[in-house]
């Protein structure tokens, strides 16, 4: 590579800062895939480009360097002739020293010399913001500029749509990126040596993902064995990685007198037998689903610059839903809403959701808390209909917004045997919710030859998962219609999920205390 194609830039100082092979493998190969971005990332540059142009109108009168993002010189170039004219403030300012490039978002001219603004879309100042804007001020200090103050300048989670004079604040970060400057020389010079030599060998460990997910974790960490400890569920990081050190790697290798949480007991145990763990409560605590039942789901959108009324910065909006509502003589309906304009989506949408949960005696909702927070934000947009939201929201007579389903298993599936052939069953809800019912049915056989499965298998999983529930033929309805959400949203992997929770309400709580969920019973 040309020694040019090696020169630094704010972004690479940054990615070397973070780990020295990460940093080596983006400037070796540039195109590599992990380096494509997401939509999702797409969308946060894009949103980020917004903030950086809206953020330029709250310290005026200055000139933007428009020269096209690659032609570094010309920027430079451009930079320092618009310096000679003594502008009040230049936007995108270019500079380059000690073979860096950074790039300025905003530099402000003060009596004495000038002011650094790192502008950025977020909600507060963050550590990381601290060497961003450091390496702005050393490269700047190099090249001759006389820099005063940094700062940086974030969006103000105080600020409400349609009133944005307060969108930004400017936090003075002088003191703290001065004392931030002292490294730099010394890691640019390391950067700069390390990329001229082969990849270096850096060790995996916290820094792969902090402050950032590092794109190459699938090139460096290694493939993880079926039922690794990590995947106990919600496990802290810190916790597997002592279990791990303990010398278990596996939920196999974890011995009997392991103090372990209920869940994760359930969970071993399921692992370690292969068996399916279902606990004697199940039926009960989904007999508080009073029908009929109303199956609420929301997604949202969180934008940086706020477009609709009472809205603040990055504040989740909902924007679509779905619900699956339980008829009085039987059967499903399926109502749902998306928004597909630029107009406020919270009346039509609150409208929409009103009328969808009419019907129903309770809302049930897999994280019950988001999709409150979705309903308050529907009151804000749509006050017209306030009322018959909060009725949603606290329950107050029907329709309820109901108890929902949280992460307190009452059965645990065994290996092999859960998410993927759960969701085949999603599939077919309808034709499986029948069959279970009428235990006299073959399931196995019919599911064999829809999902090609080992029959005495499925016929287990199955009817081992329902045992208890499927005493009650009300809780197997329920059931399906907890399965029936399974493609609604974005992230449709949750709703198979839903039928292996327990369900959760005030007397689940109650069963807790006394303990009734701490004894295992394997059925099937
Ligand atoms: S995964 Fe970790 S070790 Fe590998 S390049 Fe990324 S940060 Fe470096």
């Amino acid at each position: 590579m040309s020694p040019e194609s090696l020169r630094l830039s704010k972004s690479r100082y940054l990615s070397g800062l973070q780990c020295h092979k990460q940093l080596w493998w983006r400037v070796h190969e540039p195109e590599a895939p992990e380096l494509t971005p997401t939509p999702g990332q797409q969308n946060l540059f894009s949103q980020g480009q917004d903030v950086g142009e809206r953020a330029r109108g709250h310290i005026p009168g200055g000139e933007l360097i428009d020269v096209p993002f690659y032609q570094y010189e010309n920027k430079v170039t451009a930079t320092r002739e618009a310096l000679k004219r003594d502008l009040p403030a230049i936007y995108e300012a270019w500079f380059l020293a000690d073979e860096t490039y950074v790039g300025v978002d905003i530099l402000e001219r003060t009596s004495r010399g000038h002011t650094v603004i790192e502008v950025k879309a977020s909600n507060s100042r963050k550590p990381e913001h601290l060497p961003d804007a450091a390496v702005q001020v050393h490269v700047l200090r190099r090249a001759g500029l006389q820099v005063e103050r940094a700062e940086v300048m974030h969006l103000n989670p105080e600020c409400r749509f349609p009133d944005l004079a307060k969108l930004f604040i400017r936090e003075d970060v002088t003191p703290l990126v001065e004392a931030a400057l002292i490294g730099v020389p010394d890691e640019l010079a390391a950067q700069q040596r390390m990329l001229a030599g082969p990849l270096p060998d850096v060790p995996i460990g916290d820094h792969c993902t902090r402050p950032y997910d590092c794109p190459f974790l699938e090139r460096c960490w290694p493939k993880l064995p079926d039922h690794h400890v990590s995947k106990l569920y919600r496990i802290e990081r810190k916790r597997a990685l002592e279990l791990e050190a303990d010398g278990y790697a596996t939920i196999y290798d974890l011995p009997s007198d392991l103090e372990l949480s209920v869940i994760h007991a359930r969970q071993v145990k399921a692992v370690q037998t292969g068996r399916m763990v279902v606990e004697p409560t199940l039926a009960r605590a989904l007999g508080h689903f009073t029908p009929p039942l109303a199956f609420l789901d929301f997604e949202t959108v969180s934008l940086a610059i706020p477009r609709w009324p009472g809205c603040r910065p990055w504040q989740q909006v909902p924007v679509q839903f779905s619900a699956h509502v339980e008829q009085q003589g039987g059967g499903w309906v399926h109502h749902q809403w998306i928004a597909d304009g630029p107009e406020d989506p919270r009346p039509a949408l609150a409208e929409a959701v009103v009328a969808a949960c009419a019907g129903a005696r309770r809302v049930v909702a897999y994280h019950a808390s988001f999709e409150r927070e979705c309903i308050k934000r529907l009151r804000e947009g749509a006050p017209h209909l306030a009322k018959e939201l909060e009725r949603i929201e606290k329950r107050e007579r029907r329709p309820e917004l109901g108890e929902c389903l949280r992460e307190r298993r009452l059965h645990h599936h065994p290996p092999g045997l859960h998410r993927l052939h759960l969701t085949r069953v999603d599939q077919r809800q309808l034709q499986v919710r029948g069959q279970v019912v009428d235990r006299r049915v073959p399931v196995g056989f019919e599911l064999e030859r829809s999902f090609a499965l080992d029959p005495v298998q499925f016929a287990d999983v199955v009817i081992g998962e329902l045992g208890p529930a499927a005493l009650d033929e009300r809780t197997v309805v329920r059931r399906g219609a907890m399965l029936a959400d399974c493609h609604v949203g974005q992230r449709p992997f949750e709703h198979p999920l839903l039928c292996r929770e327990l369900v959760w309400d005030a007397d689940q709580r109650r069963l807790d205390q006394r303990g009734d969920v701490l004894t295992h019973e394997q059925v099937g």
